[in-house]
């Protein structure tokens, strides 16, 4: 859709082959608040995509039992938006002094419009006029929406061919001339881009990619999902709940929830995850079938090889824990693009477009990496494992020596020299929300200017501010159209 946009109108060809007996992978139901892009920048409004596609907004995710520590068991990942111009300060401030020993409120999920929005299964949607914008992303049953864009995509002009691809040709530069295709004479084109999934049958069978795996530091390699049934009320967040070898997802649609185990098969079977997942959902007596994948993270070291352009699974993946891997394929697709329109195929051209993309997939990967290596259960060698892994990325390593030294990771992570890919809220919410303090004996009531802000005041603000939004369930009866002037308003910290 990207690509049929910005490029059919310019007389290129678009043409999809897809293999009639190679599936999906059927999974990826949540998503980032970029998504909110995509389907702007297409002119698609959330009244004709949602319904066909189940979806429901999101305003964030919990993380259950992913730390012992007490009064931290759980937090909120907010999504930020424009109203926390008004707590955002305050939060930071406060986690900054509670790393040089002050006695104050640190926790994320007091902080933040989302977290009050999602724990009362509010729609981060204003019912009335209301001056802020909230930012939120989506839930949605993966196959339709492929389904979906698939339809679009051909009313806008991008041919569809049901084929399986069964090799490449190369030519004598080792550029891909053709693909081959069973019961069929090859095609030929300019540019491939290869979105066969895990296979990665052009970028990395064909042109020999090397790939780079994260197994030294993301453990988990498998999942088995299940969907469960939905009550009246619907959730706007995702749930994530560490389970014995790694972690739960729970993603409410307008039919179903959808709930998934990803877990390391290093540590437990395909049977024993199963077993633990219905056990965790209620479901041990219940026939429902669950389906079981593998995942193969880490990513490869060009994205975009020669004239293959690698998108989805095929470039890469890092676990689902952060329902990151469709902004992988937009800012791939969309940063293309750019690249074409500015005409510059060159292989200096390849180098900074790969470079962009892999700092995506380092940044990502260090912040995935944080939620386990901050855990503090100590119940599995799993989770043991986790907690003593020492393969981190030197940012990584950077980010977190500053903030156990009480010193403000704000201004490195603000200009991405470190935690890249993340905002500074996200990190703070990470390191607070998961009780991540500098060890001392003793907390020290605060003074007046570390108890600077009003934890009252911020209360109220937000309970008064909460009013404005509907229930998740009602505001899905009838979605308004997208006020454009508002949205594309984003406060990122
Ligand atoms: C457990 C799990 C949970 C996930 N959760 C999230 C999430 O919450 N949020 C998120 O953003 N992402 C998530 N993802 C990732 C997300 O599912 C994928 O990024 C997304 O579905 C895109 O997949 P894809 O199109 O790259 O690959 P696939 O869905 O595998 O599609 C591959 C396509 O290539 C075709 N193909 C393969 N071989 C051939 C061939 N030889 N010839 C012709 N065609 C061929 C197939 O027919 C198919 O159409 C999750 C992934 C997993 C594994």
């Amino acid at each position: 859709m990207i690509f049929a946009h910005a490029l059919l109108r310019k007389g290129v060809e678009i043409e999809v082959l897809e293999s009639p007996t190679v599936g999906i992978i059927g999974v990826g139901e949540g998503s980032t608040p970029w998504l909110r892009g995509f389907f702007d920048g297409l002119g698609i409004e959330e009244s004709e995509w949602m319904p066909a596609c189940n979806a429901t907004y999101k305003c964030g995710i919990t993380f259950d039992g992913w730390s012992t520590k007490e009064g931290f068991e759980s937090y909120f990942h907010p999504f930020a938006s424009m109203l926390d111009n008004l707590t955002m300060t305050q939060f930071v401030h406060n986690a900054h002094a509670r790393t040089n020993g002050a006695d104050v409120e640190t926790h994320p999920n007091r902080f933040f419009i989302a977290a009050y929005l999602a724990e009362r299964n509010l729609a981060p949607k204003p019912a009335r006029a209301f001056p802020f914008d909230v930012w939120y992303g989506y839930h949605f049953d993966a196959v339709l929406l492929g389904e979906y864009l698939h339809r679009r995509a051909v009313e806008l002009g991008v041919r569809y061919r049901e084929c399986h691809v069964t090799g490449a040709q190369l030519d004598e530069r080792g550029e891909i001339a053709s693909v081959s295709i069973r019961d069929g004479e090859p095609v030929t084109a300019d540019i491939f881009v290869d979105c066969t999934g895990f296979a990665g049958l052009l970028i990395q069978k064909a042109l020999g990619t090397p790939f780079v795996s994260f197994s030294n530091n993301l453990f988990n390699d498998a999942a088995v999902a299940m969907p469960t049934p939905i009550g009246s009320d619907i959730p706007s967040q995702t749930i994530s709940t560490a389970l014995k070898h790694g972690w739960r997802w729970k993603i409410p649609l307008t039919n179903r929830f959808g709930n998934g185990y990803v877990y390391s098969s290093a540590f437990c079977s395909a049977d024993d995850a199963e077993r633990e997942l219905r056990e965790s959902l209620g479901m041990l007596d219940s026939d429902m079938p669950a389906r079981h994948l593998k995942m193969k993270i880490g990513r490869v070291t060009r994205h975009w090889n020669k004239n293959c352009l690698a998108v989805g699974l095929a470039q890469g993946f890092i676990e689902p824990l952060e329902a990151t891997a469709l902004l992988f394929i937009q800012r791939t697709a969309m940063h293309f693009v750019e690249f074409l329109e500015a005409g510059d195929v060159s292989e200096a051209a390849h180098d900074r477009f790969n470079q962009r993309i892999n700092d995506h997939f380092e940044g990502t990967r260090d912040y995935i990496v944080t939620h386990y290596k901050t855990n503090t259960r100590r119940d599995t060698d799993y989770w043991r494992a986790n907690a003593e892994n020492t393969n981190l990325s030197d940012s990584l390593r950077q980010l977190y020596a500053l903030w156990m030294a009480g010193r403000s990771i704000a201004p490195d992570v603000g200009r991405q020299a470190i935690g890249k890919g993340y905002p500074v809220f996200s990190w703070y919410c990470i390191m607070s929300g998961m009780g991540i303090f500098p060890d001392r004996n003793d907390l020290h009531p605060p003074t007046a200017a570390e108890n600077r802000y009003s934890m009252e005041e911020i209360d109220n603000l937000l309970q008064r501010s909460v009013r404005n939004f509907p229930g998740q369930r009602e505001m899905l009866t009838n979605i308004p159209p997208k006020n454009r002037e508002r949205s594309l308003q984003i406060y990122f910290w």
